[in-house]
């Protein structure tokens, strides 16, 4: 064994794997485990731990890993994180834990990411349960959304003792979880629903199908159903357009919409009936982690699918091992390239895309280089179908119903990052609703902020 490298993971060959949404990521066993796990030196000043948004004690659980003892590492993740199966699947752990590990500086750094996972998979093919607040402390918590920040908050608060109601507004738990990240990354009824049922059996409830600011608005949780704090965890759903001619075509989607109607609502599967565009040349509008979700699961639909992306491929926002798998897959990279009008036949469906060659130009204010037009470049793509992939901000539903919830420009709410703390009394918040579209280990880190910041106000009422 090479201990200046990782122990490879095994994976779905490419080409099968282009055909289904079967987890495109196998794991390791516990042989591997244990070989990867004996590679760290277990540093007294753990750069890793600083490097995770929840510091979770990595060095402790990789050392119960390499002894064997699975449930004990299983009990030292669960102090830190509720959702290690997610995470262990969908952090990018380069530019945090693994980002800094000392194993990094010379070689490869430790897999943290896929120990993480390997000890989820274990509690719940072994049944591991966290353990439950010894005692209820009577006081009543509502949490808004059941993505990453909603059910961390909502964890951390039944271990202490708070009784917590979750409300969400779709049909199922999960946030982007459920319905934003496909099954090939992040399967939905082991991992997914394991972890929210595991959230529950701390004693938080979850109330679906209610829409807070229409069902029910935050006033009337804090003055009429009788609860003392409210967690906003709302996330940022709603996608934004480019404004080009032909964008209200049949056939143009947001990601949101395409990649909800395929996890949420099951649209790949034969026994569901709910209806999607099976494109046969698909355009996604894009560079992120979206885009490359959108496009992967277009092309398992049977589409050939393009990204198209007006800046390089040095730019791609998107996780370089997304982007790595996407063109493994077969997903067509038009880089350098911005639409300019999508084309519509007689009957009001996509024709195809309008589009113009882009160079690099001066930094701007990302510090990233400024993509230019190419005059005259103009080139048409043969796509019937479009996916708009260019990000989201919050819904602006809960802002615009609660009376003193200062938000900024972008309708993020305005929150304290320590606490959670809103500009309204009992009110905290987290996650994307804050900071706009981020990632699932930092809205688990502002729901833990939010639990610590209502506790304390609580505590002190
Ligand atoms: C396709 C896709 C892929 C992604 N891939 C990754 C990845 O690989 N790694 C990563 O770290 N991050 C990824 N992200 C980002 C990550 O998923 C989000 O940053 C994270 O889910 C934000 O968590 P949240 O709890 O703030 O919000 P969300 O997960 O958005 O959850 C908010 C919940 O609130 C509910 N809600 C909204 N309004 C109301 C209301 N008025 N009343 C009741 N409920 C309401 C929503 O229905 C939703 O369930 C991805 C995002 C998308 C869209
Ligand atoms: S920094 Fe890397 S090698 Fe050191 S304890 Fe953390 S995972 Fe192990």
């Amino acid at each position: 064994m090479d201990v200046l490298k990782k122990v490879p993971v095994r994976e779905q060959d490419p080409k099968v794997r282009a055909t289904n949404f079967d987890e495109v990521c196998l794991g390791y066993n516990m042989e591997e485990a244990q070989q990867e796990a004996s590679r760290c030196i277990k540093c007294k000043n753990a750069r890793c731990m600083t490097g995770c948004p929840v510091s979770i004690n990595i060095p402790g659980f990789i050392k119960e890993i390499q002894d064997g003892n699975i449930e004990a590492a299983a009990n030292i993740i669960a102090e830190s994180s509720a959702l290690p199966a997610v995470c262990g699947r969908v952090c990018p752990q380069e530019s945090q834990c693994e980002g800094v590990c000392i194993r990094g500086i010379k070689g490869e750094p430790i897999s943290i990411g896929k120990l993480e996972r390997f000890v989820a998979d274990w509690s719940r093919e072994n049944g591991f349960v966290p353990k439950k607040a010894e005692k209820m402390n009577g006081k009543k918590v509502a949490v808004i959304g059941s993505g990453p920040a909603g059910l961390t908050c909502a964890g951390d608060l039944a271990k202490l003792g708070y009784e917590v109601t979750i409300f969400e507004a779709l049909h199922q738990p999960g946030g982007v979880l459920l319905y934003g990240i496909p099954e090939f990354r992040l399967p939905k009824d082991t991992v997914v629903k394991t972890e929210i049922e595991n959230v529950k059996k701390l004693g938080v409830k979850i109330e679906c199908n209610v829409v807070i600011g229409k069902s029910v608005t935050i006033d009337q949780l804090l003055s009429e159903e009788g609860f003392s704090a409210v967690f906003i965890g709302s996330g940022a759903g709603l996608p934004k357009f480019m404004g080009i001619p032909g964008e209200n075509a049949n056939g143009v989607f947001s990601a949101n919409e395409f990649l909800t109607r395929n996890n949420l609502m099951k649209a790949f599967r034969d026994d569901h009936d709910t209806p999607i565009a099976r494109g046969k040349k698909v355009a996604v509008v894009g560079g992120g982690n979206v885009a490359m979700d959108a496009a992967r699961t277009a092309l398992r639909l049977g589409a050939e699918t393009y990204i198209v992306y007006r800046r390089s491929e040095a730019e791609l926002p998107a996780r370089v091992e997304e982007v790595h798998h996407a063109k493994e897959e077969g997903v067509i990279f038009k880089l350098l390239t911005n639409p300019k009008e999508i084309l519509v036949d007689e009957n009001g469906w996509v024709k195809g895309m309008v589009c113009v060659e882009m160079e690099l130009g001066e930094p701007d204010a990302s510090g990233r280089r400024r993509p230019v037009e190419k005059v005259g470049s103009e080139f048409t793509i043969d796509v019937d179908t479009v996916i708009m992939s260019l990000g989201t901000s919050p819904n602006p539903l809960i802002s615009s119903t609660t009376e003193g919830l200062e938000v900024n420009k972008w309708k993020c709410i305005v929150a304290d990052e320590t606490n959670g703390k809103t500009t309204k009394e009992g009110v905290y918040a987290g996650g994307d609703a804050v900071t706009g579209a981020a990632t699932v280990i930092l809205a688990m880190e502002a729901g833990k902020a939010g639990a610590k910041g209502i506790h304390e106000y609580l505590s002190n009422k």
